[in-house]
């Protein structure tokens, strides 16, 4: 799709700054005093999501190629590709999809558009091995600055970033929460620009608040002392930027990947199936015609895509309490290949890789009106009460995004925005080609002078019934793109007019 290029500059720069799983509502003045100051300097997306599912592979994926798993190929954290489990957080099994070179991901990532043009970004991110790798692509390949801080040497062949690293003790081995850990990325960042000039692009991800989130729920007052540490943090980005940005018209983005829910029940889908006699296994083989790999979306892959088997064991999780709502390949006719299902291009998750069969676990709330709306069921390892994320519930989609410097205007911006809109975004504002691949659009309502209008948003939400029930997807649309923000279930008995199933064309 054609789009309209406000002016870029050539010589303007942009730092990102990605807090893991950080949901906005969790800003307070008291809590985060340096994202509420830069809250009102800048632009705040106020109805900003992210892609499916909300997974931080994913949207490491989303965040660098402005595209979303449809286009990027990287459909799950874990999921399973040419016969084999693929775990994304390690670069090595990513790897194993392509090359260095290629092929991991099927669209082309800000740091392949870089490096293209002679130019090239930083990156200093303490997140998982693979999804650094990915969040970076096509620039630790090519020799750029690249620090991740967990190991500098593995994959960074960059002379100034060996130099820097060298300097720092070593980080404590897997901590929890990762205190030392993200104070070292704002440190290395600093280190890098007190000695070096800036690149066209920085890019700092932070892997907090999301593990403390993940230890201990979101409204804990350890999760809450965590955040206020990762705010105190990003306080020295503010006030380096404060100083800096006036000569080098840099513009700073705070953005999360993800949100969270909260895990309110356990389910296993594997044990699920096994006791209805399916033969599951982490590979197809004599005993196993059946592989899943299951959190909060669930995926699964049959045994030569089968479509009988797919029904069956569609027909046997879709009747639970717990199941939310399911996506299978699109056929023709954008029908869906399981009936009950909606298509995975519903929610932008159509690609080769994509499972057989997808769906994402439902909410507590909707089968007891006396729980927390935000907890979900979850098949995983993490305990009741702490977050989770992955699925299609509001809580998970809503992300951060604050936009500020001179290029953007301030203010709150109420039009539908999403994560794979910040790469054609920085690359107007580069003045730089924007690859086919980007299905993000660049945020011209965020540069003009006024907001877009908001009675052109549309509400294109899906609903599918199935087994009496009704789910939806909420969708909205504007200027030509699809924005997921929820889901709504309704059973059987609660609803006088079943029958009609709406999947309209998409
Ligand atoms: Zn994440």
């Amino acid at each position: 799709m054609e789009q309209i290029r406000p002016m870029g500059h050539p010589h303007m720069k942009f730092l990102v700054v990605v807090f893991d799983g950080l949901r906005p509502d969790q800003l307070n003045e008291k809590v985060t005093p340096n994202l509420c100051a830069l809250s009102k300097l800048g632009l705040v997306l106020n109805n900003h999501t992210a892609s499916f599912p909300s997974e931080t592979r994913v949207s490491s994926a989303a965040i660098a190629t402005g595209s979303h798993c449809s286009g990027h190929g990287i459909v799950a954290n874990k999921f399973f590709a040419n016969g084999v489990a693929i775990d994304g957080s390690s670069l090595p099994a990513l790897l194993a999809l392509g090359s260095e070179a290629g092929g991991v991901m099927t669209s082309v990532a800000l740091g392949e558009v870089l490096a293209k043009h002679g130019k090239t970004m930083l990156a200093v991110g303490s997140q998982s091995q693979g999804s650094w790798g990915l969040s970076n692509w096509g620039n630790w390949q090519s020799g750029g600055p690249a620090y991740w801080v967990h190991d500098a040497e593995r994959f960074a062949s960059n002379e100034v970033i060996r130099r820097i690293a060298a300097g720092f003790p070593p980080l404590p081995v897997g901590e929890q929460p990762a205190l030392q850990t993200i104070k070292r990325v704002i440190d290395g960042f600093l280190a890098y620009a007190a000695s070096e000039a800036l690149p066209e692009l920085t890019l700092l991800w932070l892997s907090e608040p999301d593990i403390s989130y993940h230890m201990f729920g979101l409204v804990h007052p350890s999760a809450r002392e965590v955040l206020s540490r990762v705010d105190r943090e990003f306080g020295r980005i503010l006030d380096w930027w404060e100083t800096e940005r006036k000569k080098e018209r840099i513009q700073l983005i705070a953005a999360s990947d993800h949100g969270h829910a909260i895990i309110g029940k356990h389910i296993s889908v594997v044990e699920h199936l096994r006791h209805a006699g399916f033969k599951v296994g982490d590979a197809f083989g004599p005993d196993a015609d059946v592989v899943v790999k299951a959190q909060r979306a669930v995926n699964l892959w049959v045994h030569k895509h089968d479509v009988g088997l797919l029904n069956e064991i569609h027909s046997c999780v879709s009747v639970e309490p717990w199941f939310g709502i399911g996506f299978s390949r699109t056929t023709e006719g954008d029908a869906p290949l399981v009936q009950g299902t909606l298509p995975h291009s519903a929610v932008m998750a159509e690609h080769p890789r994509s499972a057989d069969l997808t769906f994402v676990l439902g909410s507590c709330a909707s089968i007891d009106a006396d729980v927390d709306p935000e907890t979900v069921f979850y098949d995983g390892a993490y305990p009741v009460g702490v977050g989770m994320h992955g699925g299609l519930t509001s809580f998970e989609l809503s992300v951060l995004g604050i936009l500020a410097g001179d290029w953007f205007r301030p203010g709150v911006l109420r039009t539908p925005t999403g994560i794979v809109d910040l790469a054609p975004t920085i690359l107007a504002g580069l003045d730089l080609p924007i690859p086919e691949t980007v299905q993000g659009r660049i945020l011209e309502e965020a540069i003009g002078g006024d907001e877009g209008p908001i009675d052109e948003v549309e509400d294109a939400s899906l609903s599918v019934e199935n087994a009496g029930s009704w789910a939806t997807v909420q969708r909205e649309r504007y200027r030509g793109r699809l924005y997921l923000k929820g889901t709504n279930y309704k059973s059987a008995q609660h609803q006088g007019d079943i029958g009609r199933v709406t999947t309209a064309a998409i």
